[in-house]
């Protein structure tokens, strides 16, 4: 920074170091202290502006990254939005191929960032040719100068974690956190936060959050990859159809799982106790806080860290629309919050 102009060079160095934020009104029937890791302080408004930023800055220090050259990559929407706010600062091209299942929110604003955006069908399998994860194979085979991301099975996605957030949460709590708990999609957070907070202490439990019709959890307690687990759920960038190598299962010590409805019910939620307008993950991480609470996971001890992935703004059509709410069904007799309805004053 110059001394005396108090400006940040480009928005790229406000990547990471998010705050902790202390949990009041939702937590207080858990047991327990309970941090959010609010990871929509990011620049990018998400946790995947880290893997990005750490990925490329990589790429260009071992030369595979040049002015002009094309990232690519499979995305749920955030890591693609990360990619291509990155590459406008930087002068590249960025491609994505995103799953049918993100929101047109998502896709548009990945579109307003510059990139190509390519749409594939979610509900095929992952070898399926129309696959996200082939349609981006093939578009880097297909583009000379390009390099593929690819974060399901990138080391660095990992590292990333490692080296960033998993550090500031030790700092940030003094080292007494005793509970971590993570989405996991392609477990880079998760993974990466577990090895660093357990090399500091191997005592510290790392949870974390899976989706049903998800196969991560089967997988980490049985060893099994199990299709008959697999099937179309409603949350974005959490859970899986495929193991990734950027998840670290022995770094976790056990998985919950958590339902469209209650997820995107907590997700509101946080924004109506705690004045946190976060995304629909956001939302799942706090509702498997409340079922790990009811578990017994913590006592009155305990220092619990939340990560929340990103920010509300991407939801506005899903679970921020009272509509797409209703026609989900999720307005039933178990979740008994009904909307508050808009006055028209005519
Ligand atoms: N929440 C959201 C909204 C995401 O996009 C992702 C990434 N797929 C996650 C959670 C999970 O993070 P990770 O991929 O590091 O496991």
């Amino acid at each position: 920074m110059d001394k005396a102009i108090k400006a940040y060079n480009s928005i790229l160095e406000l990547v990471g170091n998010t705050p902790l934020i202390k949990l009041n009104k939702i937590a207080e029937p858990l047991t327990g202290n309970f941090y959010a890791k609010v990871e929509a302080f990011n620049p990018g408004h998400s946790s995947k502006d880290r893997i990005a930023a750490h990925i490329i800055a990589e790429a260009e220090r071992k030369g595979i990254l040049k002015p002009g050259n094309t990232i690519i990559e499979t995305t749920s929407g955030n890591t693609g939005f990360s990619l291509a706010m990155i590459s406008i600062v930087k002068g590249y091209k960025c491609i994505l191929a995103v799953s049918s299942k993100s929101s047109s929110d998502k896709i548009d604003m990945l579109r307003s960032m510059g990139a190509k955006v390519y749409v594939c069908p979610a509900h095929v399998s992952a070898d399926d040719p129309r696959s996200y994860y082939q349609v981006a194979k093939r578009l880097h085979e297909e583009t000379e100068g390009s390099i593929y991301i690819n974060q399901y099975f990138n080391e660095l996605n990992i590292d990333a974690h490692y080296r960033s957030t998993g550090p500031e949460i030790w700092e940030q709590t003094s080292g007494k956190i005793t509970h971590l708990v993570a989405c996991s999609g392609t477990g880079g957070t998760i993974s990466g936060i577990a090895r660093y907070l357990k090399e500091q202490n191997p005592e510290i439990k790392i949870l974390g959050v899976d989706a049903y019709g998800s196969v991560l959890k089967k997988y980490h307690e049985t060893g099994e990859f199990d299709n008959n687990e697999i099937y179309p759920y409603r949350i974005e960038g959490l859970g899986k159809n495929l193991i990734p190598d950027a998840t670290d299962f022995e770094a976790i010590d056990r998985y919950v799982k958590v339902t469209d409805a209650e997820s995107a019910h907590m997700a509101r939620k946080l924004a109506h106790t705690e004045g946190m307008f976060l995304g629909y993950t956001s939302g799942a991480a706090m509702q498997a806080l409340y079922q790990l609470n009811n578990e017994g996971e913590f006592s009155k001890d305990s220092n619990v860290v939340v990560v929340f992935p990103d920010h509300g703004s991407r939801y506005l059509s899903k679970v921020y629309s009272t509509e797409w709410m209703e026609n989900q069904g999720f307005f039933d007799a178990q979740n008994a919050e009904q909307p508050e309805r808009v006055e028209f004053i005519k």
